[in-house]
């Protein structure tokens, strides 16, 4: 499991695959422990790294990850089979927006880390799928310490994706339904809950 965890973390760092940082995933797998997470969704699985950590994070916990890249998905499939994490990973190979969940389903945990443009829209699509008590984390909340400081940037790609993290970070601090805690660990990262407890 070592071994392919280093494995993953030196593909990441050759195919330019932007995985999870040390300090967030502790955060997160520690996040799971301590709340007794039993489910999670997870939108964006990229080879499955922060996957096979958030499932090896504690005995009971199941993780459902989508990905709708072909060749990220083929090698996701790989490394959860080599952990012998087939039985407590789902892998999903489809656009999350475009994804059907029964509606019955809920998570404990739903982890929103996919194209960063599109954080509100994964959010609102899947707070239904949220059970009372559960939380939905955002990573790359502050990408590489660019938000909030939109107004320095030319106009690139680059203005345009920080300015939509930005609006994102306005929609959590002002959202009716949910309080929001930020987190500087790694690259930035929002807890969600559900205020006063439904
Ligand atoms: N969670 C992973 C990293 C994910 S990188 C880890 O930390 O190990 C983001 C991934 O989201 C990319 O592989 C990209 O293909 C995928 N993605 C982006 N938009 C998506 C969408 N709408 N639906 C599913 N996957 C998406
Ligand atoms: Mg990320």
């Amino acid at each position: 499991m070592k071994q392919q965890l280093l494995e993953m973390e030196e593909y990441a760092l050759e195919n330019n695959v932007p995985i999870i940082e040390k300090d967030s995933i502790a955060f997160i797998m520690k996040f799971i422990k301590t709340n007794g997470i039993k489910s999670v969704l997870e939108i964006g699985s990229a080879i499955g790294y922060s996957a096979i950590l958030m499932a090896s994070s504690s005995a009971d916990v199941t993780v459902t990850t989508i990905e709708r890249d072909e060749s990220r998905y083929m090698e996701c499939l790989k490394n959860v089979k080599k952990c012998g994490l087939d039985k407590k990973i789902n892998v999903v190979y489809q656009d999350a927006l475009e994804v059907n969940l029964p509606n019955e389903v809920k998570y404990d945990l739903i982890f929103i880390d996919a194209a960063k443009a599109q954080n509100t829209k994964f959010f609102e699509k899947f707070k239904y799928f949220l059970t009372d008590d559960g939380a939905i984390i955002t990573d790359n909340i502050n990408f590489h310490g660019y938000v909030g400081e939109s107004k320095m940037l030319d106009k690139s790609n680059l203005k345009s994706l920080v300015e939509k993290i930005e609006e994102y970070v306005e929609f959590l601090k002002t959202n009716p339904e949910f309080d929001t805690k930020f987190y500087d660990y790694g690259d930035g990262l929002a807890v969600s809950v559900w205020k006063n407890e439904k």
